[in-house]
């Protein structure tokens, strides 16, 4: 923790209670709370739930994990969390993130590091002093949870929450899911309201769910799946109930997935990924064959283009997005405001260079070159060519029509795959110290390649998000270090119903 780039407040929460610093604030007593105590009855009631960083609540402060929000409550309840609250629900605290959530190892933020619950059982055979055979605790190098929602993942996996409301623009709930063990879902882009969400990449940013079953995800997600007039991007009811009768048309009898055709794409095993992901892959597309699906290899020739399309598209919105903290409406204010008075821009300059943190100024930095003149066909034109490719990609595999677009299907729908069956992530958690960023002023310790491999981690997650499919990443359980896997299902936009049935079979 000592490392963490920014010096941190220490955690609001005692060290022993949260030894894995997964909570930036812990709620107030209900007597001192503004809102009431969820209600006693409805689909929620007496669940605990842990609300990522970048979701407003007014019972708490909304930081994003960034020095530039350190002290800013918000005036009003996300809709997701006023939903939650309002079906029984009780909000135990805000999850840790990455700053804005731009990160994939929860090692950028305010609050410092994410550290994973998931070690293996740390016990092995060794020999005492005597020589005799006794029992000792293994040491394992601290990793990471994953990001941006380690806070969250990490909540669930220790006990801390029954579920964990986030957001996933390209990952962050995935990847973090399959890191530490738990059930992560990225909803269809749309269907979830994005109001109260502090925006990242408006095209891309979803609200999503992590619990330890699928049936938990389930059960939230029919709590928070609604038409909300507040979100611009909010899908009407009539197109939802479209989707349904879709996925409906394609659901097998429960208990079964006889006639359910699950693709594997071939591009989701790329050079990158580490060989002992691969046998808990295998085991389980055993178990769905096993449970009367079929599976079928398919090619998403697209897919080498999704990481690089993302960063320009999720920097390029996000330079947009952060335009807004300069000090002056609210959030972090530089005391340096040399000039200000003879119209210089220096102190807005100095808010947020002193605001920021070394990600979000480079993420900053290349959104904005991407939009500039200059750059703006070459990077920005491109990346939204490719983005249209990789849509393509999938509907021209899955058997069932996007009810968004008029999409070309594959050549004969029999032909077509209902659910998609990849890994969530290349590898399992790497380690905090391959992670953290260096200190400042010193050279990365690997070289710049050190830099470049926390985007890799994205790899396996951009392309759902890109195309704005429903992802749900599975606990497939652990690799031969001992530390958890997870498998990522993708269907059809809106036919979140076909992940229940296929996620269920895998639980
Ligand atoms: N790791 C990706 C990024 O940094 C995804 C983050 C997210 O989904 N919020 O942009």
């Amino acid at each position: 923790r000592s490392r963490s780039f920014h010096a941190h407040p220490p955690s609001p929460v005692d060290g022993a209670h949260d030894p894995h610093n997964a909570l930036a604030h812990l709620a107030p007593p209900p007597s001192q709370s503004q809102t009431h105590a969820g209600p006693s009855t409805g689909p929620l009631a007496g669940w605990s739930a842990s609300v990522k960083a970048n979701l407003c609540t007014r019972d708490m402060p909304t930081t994003c994990g960034s020095a530039m929000l350190r002290d800013y409550t918000s005036p009003f309840d996300a809709t997701v969390v006023q939903r939650l609250r309002a079906a029984g629900a009780v909000v135990v605290g805000k999850t840790n993130c990455d700053e804005f959530g731009m990160g994939s190892a929860n090692v950028h933020s305010l609050h410092g590091p994410v550290l994973n619950p998931a070690a293996p059982a740390a016990t092995a055979l060794g020999h005492n002093e005597e020589g005799g055979r006794q029992r000792h605790r293994t040491y394992h190098e601290p990793r990471v949870a994953g990001g941006s929602s380690g806070g969250a993942a990490a909540s669930v996996r220790a006990g801390l929450c029954r579920v964990a409301l986030a957001s996933d623009t390209g990952g962050s709930i995935r990847l973090p899911a399959s890191y530490c063990g738990v059930w992560g879902l990225k909803p269809s882009y749309g269907l979830l309201s994005r109001w109260g969400l502090v925006a990242y990449a408006d095209s891309l940013d979803t609200v999503g769910i992590l619990a330890r079953s699928c049936e938990d995800i389930r059960t939230t997600f029919d709590v928070l799946s609604e038409y909300d007039p507040k979100d611009p991007s909010a899908i009407p009811e009539e197109t939802r109930r479209k989707a349904k009768e879709v996925a409906d048309s394609a659901l097998p009898r429960k208990g079964s997935l006889k006639g359910v055709r699950i693709g594997v794409p071939r591009e989701y095993f790329p050079a990158e990924l580490e060989p002992q992901v691969v046998p808990c892959v295998q085991r389980a597309l055993a178990r769905l064959r096993d449970a009367g699906a079929t599976l079928h290899s398919v090619s998403l020739p697209s897919t080498p283009q999704a990481l690089s399309t993302y960063y320009v598209l999720a920097s390029a919105e996000a330079s947009s997005n952060l335009a807004r903290y300069d000090g002056v409406r609210y959030g972090h204010r530089s005391d340096d405001t040399a000039g200000i008075d003879d119209g210089s821009t220096h102190a807005y300059a100095a808010t947020r260079s002193s605001g920021f943190g070394a990600e979000a100024q480079r993420r900053i930095l290349l959104g904005t070159y991407a939009l500039t003149a200059d750059a703006f066909d070459n990077y920005f034109l491109q990346a939204q060519r490719t983005r249209l490719r990789i849509q393509h990609d999938f509907d021209s595999v899955l058997r069932l029509p996007s009810v968004l677009r008029a999409s070309p299907g594959p050549a004969a729908r029999d032909a077509g795959v209902d659910v998609l069956l990849s890994p969530s992530s290349v590898r399992t958690a790497p380690t905090l110290e391959s992670m953290l960023p260096a200190s400042d002023g010193a050279a990365p310790p690997q070289g710049a390649a050190a830099r470049a491999s926390p985007y890799v981690q994205d790899v396996l997650t951009v392309p759902a998000s890109l195309a704005g499919l429903p992802a749900l990443s599975v606990p497939a359980g652990v690799a031969q270090d001992g530390w958890p896997v997870g498998v990522s299902l993708t269907t059809q936009w809106g036919c979140e119903e076909l992940l229940w049935r296929v996620g269920e079979a895998l639980e």
